[in-house]
């Protein structure tokens, strides 16, 4: 008995290891014996393109330092604090009860669970701004912005729009993104030629550790949620692009902290994605949920498409004039349509939903 006792003594961070657990399934060798524990690398997972992890258990975690790292990512590394990873893979709580016991150690502090967006605008970038108006090829790309995307250059010196002409991103447009202190953390890469593909490349970062443009964020207005980087384009006024169908870490972080009046502004056709992002919403806004509207757009275009018809003012009136939604409105019965529940206004499965 003695003997255990000294043992589990020994296991420094073991209050960690239940985190660890409630994260990565039951799947970590070492819990509750050793600082030093093994699972399989998330990271490795999703670039494998894999469904469950790979049984390959090459991320190895110390609790007593509370870093981790992956021996196998490589170009990026994947390593860091413990903080981070609970960060980009657990939920809410798991990290808010990683930071409660992290921060008896005297030498924890938030920051370094932000490190590691080491993200560079691509080395051939050209800002629109900077532009060789002589060049034909130059103004290829400010073409394409100005008369292709109707964007005006009030917007494209705004958000400090670029170019490539060679390179890794050539025949792309560069949209990048300043955090608060206007240092880059992500850029989108769009091709000019809708031929081309991937229509998109983005740099490969998690995108739960920072929040797009968050230098051009007021969270003390209205916030609106849009899905990509051209859609902010599209609607510029306090927008966030998603970059994707979840809110994730750090721009949820935010949006609990602060609690704005949010508006979910997606395309027609992302019912699906709306709901998602209302019900994470929802579990964050407390007794305040009437701050989060959903807006249906006009007409059946996406953002883009209504701004290349009526320009920036009309569509911004569009979007001011259109009615706001609460979402057992027009909405629930699109879902419902969506969801091939059309019978009944299918009401009695989402009023279930929202109650409980
Ligand atoms: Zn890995």
């Amino acid at each position: 008995m003695h003997f255990f006792y000294y043992f589990y003594e020994m296991v420094i961070g073991l209050e960690f290891h239940d985190i660890i657990n409630n994260v990565f399934g039951s799947d970590v060798k070492g819990i509750g014996q050793s600082e030093q524990l093994q699972t399989c690398c998330p990271k490795c997972q999703e670039r494998e393109g894999l469904s469950h992890p790979d049984g390959k258990y090459n991320l190895e975690i110390n609790t007593s330092k509370r870093v981790f790292r992956c021996w196998k990512c490589d170009e990026p590394k994947f390593s860091g604090s413990l903080g981070r990873l609970i960060k980009i893979y657990g939920s809410h709580t798991d990290y808010e009860v990683y930071k409660s016991y992290a921060k008896i150690f005297r030498d924890y502090t938030e920051e370094e669970d932000f490190e590691d967006v080491f993200v560079k605008l691509p080395s051939e970038t050209i800002f629109i701004e900077d532009m060789d108006v002589k060049n034909p090829n130059h103004f290829k790309f400010y073409n394409y912005l100005v008369n292709d995307r109707k964007i005006s250059r009030d917007i494209i010196l705004k958000y400090k729009l670029g170019f490539c002409e060679e390179g890794k991103y050539y025949d792309r447009i560069i949209v990048p993104s300043f955090d608060i202190k206007g240092e880059i953390n992500y850029f989108v890469a769009r091709a000019i030629d809708d031929k081309m593909k991937p229509k998109y490349m983005n740099p490969d970062v998690n995108k739960g550790l920072f929040i797009f443009n968050e230098g051009f964020v007021n969270w003390d207005s209205t916030v609106y949620l849009c899905e990509g980087a051209f859609e902010m384009l599209s609607f510029p006024i306090n927008t966030i692009p998603i970059l994707g169908k979840d809110i994730l870490g750090e721009l949820f972080s935010k949006l609990k902290k602060h609690k704005p009046n949010i508006v979910i502004l997606l395309d027609p056709d992302a019912y699906k994605t709306t709901i998602n992002i209302y019900f994470q919403l929802h579990s964050i806004y407390g007794n305040e949920t009437d701050k989060i509207r959903i807006i249906k757009l006009p007409s059946n275009d996406d953002l883009d498409e209504i701004r290349k018809k009526l320009g920036n003012d009309g569509m911004i009136n569009a979007i001011y004039g259109a009615r706001k939604l609460m979402v057992d409105d027009y909405f629930i019965k699109k879902l419902n349509n969506f969801y091939g529940r059309n019978g009944n206004n299918g009401q009695y499965s989402y009023s279930k939903y929202f109650k409980g």
